[in-house]
């Protein structure tokens, strides 16, 4: 079957003449529009379209810090990490990722199964929206608006670095293809520490 690249952008959120636009212009450079170099393009664009990550910046594309928050239903249901039998079906997080954060979670128990998902702990559910300073500092947490998600914390520790973390492992190199083909990125993978840590903002 061929594949539709303009449907598949206009899937992704482009709008249509933008879609076709890209086409034209990838046609010229006599470039085909393949699957995987479309799905970089989405990624690279999603990562674009999350703010930087400064306080005014984030209150601007977010609102202000605890506000403009939705509770998501989770796919699946996670544990509280330090308190493993209290269950989580759902979170607050912020309104504007919340899709994202659903389509990571989904596409993860469609790889992974709800067994592996267990086995793998990325069902430990470290927080998400939480208004507080960051750990040591007096610059507020990436948690405070709701844009940034914990996961294991106790194998991958804020201090942890990769030979530690066990999120670096490369049985969940899918799991982090999920969250930046959603524009999302990992501390850990950016910079070798909190690999508990995935947000939804790009780093200064
Ligand atoms: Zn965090």
């Amino acid at each position: 079957m061929r594949f539709d690249a303009a449907g598949f952008l206009v899937e992704q959120g482009a709008d249509p003449q933008t879609a076709a636009d890209y086409l034209t212009l990838r046609k010229a450079k006599k470039a085909a529009p393949t699957s995987t170099a479309l799905k970089a393009i989405v990624a690279e664009a999603r990562k674009a379209g999350w703010p930087l990550q400064t306080a005014l910046e984030m209150d601007r594309f977010f609102g202000a810090k605890g506000t403009n928050t939705v509770s998501l239903t989770l796919p699946y249901t996670m544990r509280v990490a330090w308190n493993m039998e209290k269950s989580v079906t759902r979170f607050d997080c912020n309104r504007k990722v919340k899709e994202s954060l659903e389509r990571i979670l989904i596409r993860a128990l469609d790889h992974y199964g709800i067994d592996v998902i267990r086995q793998m702990r990325l069902d430990r559910y470290g927080g998400c929206l939480n208004v507080r300073k960051m750990r040591g500092g007096s610059a507020w947490s990436i948690h405070s608006w709701g844009c940034a998600v914990d996961i294991d914390p106790d194998h991958n520790q804020l201090k942890f670095h990769r030979a530690q973390a066990t999120l670096d492992n490369p049985e969940y190199d899918a799991w982090w293809r999920f969250v930046y083909d959603e524009g999302a990125i990992s501390l850990g993978r950016e910079r070798d520490y909190d690999w508990m840590h995935l947000q939804f903002a790009r780093l200064k």
